[in-house]
């Protein structure tokens, strides 16, 4: 059984993270929520995700990428997350939420970072 992660874009849209491989909402039915992969556009990538219509339920992954997952995406995804999070929830400044979200960030997620841009 694989697992994953449900996240959201920095537009709020729900995110799915699975892999090393970031997904969002293609279309949704009475029963299922259809993921596509986030890189469908611009890769072409046919990379598609299934899951119940709660989404906590992974029903089908096709791992019908043209390019590779990256788990360091993944985590930065989180940590993108995470900050925003504060960011809303807390009243702290900009460099004191990234600050106590790269705490648990992996040496690999942070030397990463310098094109890290989402944060303002
Ligand atoms: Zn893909």
């Amino acid at each position: 059984m694989s697992t994953f992660t449900l996240s959201t874009t920095q537009k709020n849209k729900p995110l799915l993270l699975s892999k090393g491989f970031s997904y969002t909402i293609d279309k949704t039915t009475n029963d299922r929520t259809y993921w596509k992969c986030e890189d469908a556009r611009n890769l072409k990538c046919k990379g598609r995700v299934h899951t119940n219509n709660i989404n906590t339920i992974l029903l089908h992954e096709n791992d019908n990428h043209n390019h590779n997952g990256s788990a360091v995406s993944t985590e930065i995804r989180l940590f993108e997350e995470k900050v925003r999070d504060r960011a809303m929830n807390c009243n702290e400044a900009t460099q004191t939420v990234i600050d106590n979200c790269l705490v648990n960030l992996s040496d690999n997620a942070i030397a990463r970072l310098p094109n890290f841009k989402h944060v303002n």
